[in-house]
């Protein structure tokens, strides 16, 4: 980091923090909660602010949300002037940081919000096809928006950029409505590859934004290990399953939704693979085939996020603990276990933890070939811990 400049610009309003927020701050995370700031009345939504403590010291420049909890997000620790120039740089910062990391694909995150220090900003790539989202008030704004585009346009020369919106997200930050579309060139549909795997890509249509990008590098590590029958419970579009077929004599997908398994068959038949599809709810189907004393040598377990606030995880545990029991009582000796969670609110200790008690009551005694976690395309940073949320573990029973 730059060194401090001691007065911030004097255009941006100012806010308050408590100590809390301020010793928070400088412990290096980016966020601020309302219940951590004093009074913000009048300050527009989404605009730049200079950030104080509560003696009046200068902290940095942030973005302002006059909406979501996280009503700070902290942009730099000195003042600015020229948020546009910062933008650009990120952006082509976190295009530099994938060159040399990002491998075997040409779909991969291109920017992960705070993870690329551009809070409030999601975009993803694929093959020609550029998907962006926007989280914030701030990012929402038109010249930010223009300045993200050309950007974008300039150095990955898409043949289409796209935006995807999520409706519950821009009512949070009280933006008006707006839906996913086409925002430059005409492309809706493209194919990508990643590891040597072929994929439809429909570019206004799927779950995030069309992919689990986070999972690009544990579909080869699965892959590896992978052998005779096969079950991926929580398919979607059959990534695991597809990266499994070439090691793998059979293969199954579970997914309870019909539009995510047609996409897989599409996907199967691009790679000349033969899989079996199955629309069924995960828990109901695994209680049934454990129940049937079914066995397989290779199970993925990929549920969604089950903990989507720490008062959820409870529940959340016991969700991961069921489909985990069951899998793990159906997997034949020597079998592979792959199992993970998108849940930021779990911990990894938490995961292994929940997996050491279905080791024991299933009566397998599991060992760990791996404990993974996502892509590298989707960076964690140590002072931000929920930009790290994916766990991944590859067992052997
Ligand atoms: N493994 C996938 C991603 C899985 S995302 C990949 O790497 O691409 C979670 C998936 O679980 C979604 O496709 C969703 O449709 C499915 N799902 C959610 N609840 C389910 C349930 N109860 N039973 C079966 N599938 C479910």
């Amino acid at each position: 980091m730059a060194k401090k400049h001691p007065l911030p610009d004097a255009h941006f309003p100012r806010i308050k923090v408590s100590d809390r927020g301020a010793s928070r701050l400088r412990g290096g995370h980016v966020w601020v909660y309302r219940s951590d700031i004093a009074s913000a009345d009048g300050i527009p939504p989404g605009s730049l602010v200079n950030v104080i403590d509560p003696r009046d010291k200068f902290l940095g420049t942030a973005h302002y949300s006059s909406a979501s909890q996280i009503a700070i997000r902290m942009l730099c620790p000195e003042s600015m002037t020229d948020f546009p120039t910062l933008l650009r740089q990120r952006i082509m910062a976190a295009i530099a940081y994938r060159e040399p990391i990002v491998r075997d694909t040409d779909a991969y995150r291109v920017i992960f919000s705070e993870g690329d220090f551009l809070p409030g900003l999601i975009v993803d790539r694929y093959h020609d096809v550029v998907s962006m989202e926007v989280l914030t008030q701030a990012m929402d704004s038109e010249p930010l928006r223009a300045g993200v585009i050309s950007a974008l346009t300039e150095n990955l020369r898409p043949a289409a950029i796209v935006e995807r919106v999520e409706p519950r997200i821009r009512e949070l930050e009280q933006l008006p409505p707006r839906d996913s579309g086409l925002i430059q060139g005409e492309k809706k549909e493209t194919e990508f590859s990643m590891n040597g795997v072929r994929f439809r890509y429909r570019a206004l249509e799927g779950q995030k934004t069309g992919a689990f990008l986070d999972q690009r590098e544990n579909y080869a590590a699965a892959a590896q290990y992978a052998h005779g029958e096969a079950l991926d419970v929580f398919c979607y579009q059959g990534a695991f399953a597809l990266h499994l077929a070439g090691r793998c004599s059979q293969v199954t997908g579970v997914d309870s939704s019909r539009p995510a398994l047609e996409m897989a068959e599409q996907n199967a038949s691009l790679n000349r693979r033969e899989i079996e599809w199955i629309e069924a709810n995960a828990f109901d189907l695994l209680k049934d085939y454990s129940a049937a004393g079914r066995q397989y040598d290779t199970i993925i377990l990929d549920p969604p996020a089950f903990a989507r606030s720490r008062r959820a995880l409870e529940t959340a545990m016991r969700g991961y603990k069921e489909l985990n029991l069951r899998a793990l009582k159906m997997l034949r000796p020597g079998g592979i276990l792959v199992t993970c969670s998108c849940s930021y609110h779990v911990s990894p200790a938490e995961f292994l933890a929940m997996l050491a008690e279905a080791s024991r009551d299933s009566h397998k005694n599991i060992r760990i070939l791996e404990n993974r976690s996502q892509a590298r395309d989707h960076p964690m940073v140590l002072t931000i811990p929920e930009t790290a949320y994916l766990k991944c573990v590859i067992a052997i029973a």
